[in-house]
């Protein structure tokens, strides 16, 4: 069957959208082809930012364009409700031994000079001492003049978005997927990244009380965490007894010597783990415990480098927001975590600061 339309755009990246968009505008029937699926990473329209300048150095004739850019960005910004356009002010700089070519352009700063005197762009030169003093994070060799314009920032480029789901029910396809898997993270964020986080087994024991368990009821007995030894796992931590006199009281340490992989850890907690937990951490720090264990439990900790949660955006891929707060601490966080996903997911940031939890501090990743 052939389909009919008044144009067709091929190629979906920046310049095929803003295409496709502005003959939809004017009402005419347009269909747009890629060969993938945008905006994707694969072409020149990705990478998160974009610079944009007012007093073009490649020419004058390009000035007209970007000027009505600038107007049709703050456009979009109106009707999708979306940032795209920020302006932070931008400095270009040349050595004056500079001679290269830019774009295409010789003499790049002195064109940019030019158009912004021929078109009446807001601007000021600097000299080298200028800059320095004004951005101090520069070091400059001294012989760089300057040019300031107040207009200048940056797009903020569409995140490569959609992510298929396939599972057993069925084939999901969403604009952002959030990984919370757990102790079973890994293959969910690929090989680069899954092997920032190990898996330790932890088991969580219940001894009875050797006399009356009252003492060890809430408001007699607090939780606790007793540190006692020169290794990260030399500590035990305990509830007060929250069941019935035979439901025990909870204690536990932690293990981050063997790690193990959620499918093939073994769940079953022996006789020997609970007489050497007993042995080894209860009979004298907790001596009104008696050694029968009435209950036992395994649990798993999903563990960084640095015991820190993650809280990131995939480096690949920034429709994926990965959320590990384990390393057997974040269950008390869960509630704002979930704030925290909603915030990132819809405003774009947080109002709780969560730089800590970038992903890039054990992979070197920029995301
Ligand atoms: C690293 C980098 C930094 C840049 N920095 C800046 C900057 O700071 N400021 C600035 O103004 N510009 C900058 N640019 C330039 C700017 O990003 C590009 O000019 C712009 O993105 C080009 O868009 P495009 O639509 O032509 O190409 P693309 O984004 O590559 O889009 C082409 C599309 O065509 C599709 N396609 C191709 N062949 C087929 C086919 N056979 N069937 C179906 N679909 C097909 C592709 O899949 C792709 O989606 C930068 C570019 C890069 C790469």
């Amino acid at each position: 069957m052939t389909k009919s339309f008044d144009v067709v755009v091929l190629g979906l990246g920046a310049m095929g959208s803003a295409s496709v968009f502005q003959l939809a505008k004017k009402r005419k029937r347009v269909l747009g082809i890629d060969q993938f699926s945008p905006p994707h990473q694969l072409g020149s329209s990705h990478g998160d930012t974009r610079i944009i300048r007012q007093a073009i150095g490649e020419g004058e004739e390009y000035v007209p364009m970007v000027l009505r850019s600038y107007e049709l960005w703050r456009e979009i910004e109106a009707s999708t409700g979306k940032q795209v356009l920020s302006i932070t002010g931008g400095l270009i700089m040349a050595s004056t031994k500079s001679e290269a070519s830019l774009h295409g352009s010789n003499g790049f700063l002195n064109q940019t000079i030019r158009s912004a005197q021929k078109f009446g762009i807001d601007h000021s030169l600097l000299d080298a001492h200028q800059i320095q003093s004004r951005f101090p994070q520069f070091h400059l060799a001294g012989d760089e003049h300057g040019y300031y314009e107040p207009a200048m920032g940056f797009l903020f480029l569409p995140a490569a978005n959609g992510v298929t789901v396939k599972t057993s029910a069925g084939r999901y396809t969403a604009d952002r997927l959030v990984v919370s898997a757990g102790s079973w993270i890994g293959p969910f964020i690929g090989q680069d990244l899954a092997p920032c986080f190990k898996v330790y087994r932890q088991v969580l024991y219940w001894f009875e009380a050797k006399d009356s368990i009252d003492a060890y009821g809430p408001g007699n007995f607090p939780i606790f965490i007793w540190q006692f030894g020169g290794h990260h796992d030399d500590f035990i931590y305990g509830f007060p007894a929250i069941d019935a006199s035979d439901g025990g009281i909870k204690v536990a340490s932690e293990q981050h010597i063997v790690d193990t992989d959620p499918d093939g850890v073994d769940r079953k907690v022996h006789e020997e783990e609970i007489s050497e937990m007993y042995r080894n951490y209860i009979r004298e720090r907790l001596p009104g415990l008696s050694q029968k264990c009435v209950r036992a439990a395994v649990c798993l900790y999903t563990s960084t480098p640095d015991s820190g949660f993650v809280i990131d955006f995939h480096p690949q891929n920034r429709g994926v927001l990965i959320v590990s707060p384990c390393s057997g601490h974040g269950f008390k966080h869960s509630a704002a975590i979930g704030e925290v996903v909603a915030d990132l997911l819809i405003d774009g940031r947080s109002q709780i600061d969560i730089s800590k939890f970038r992903i890039n501090r054990f992979s070197g990743n920029s995301s």
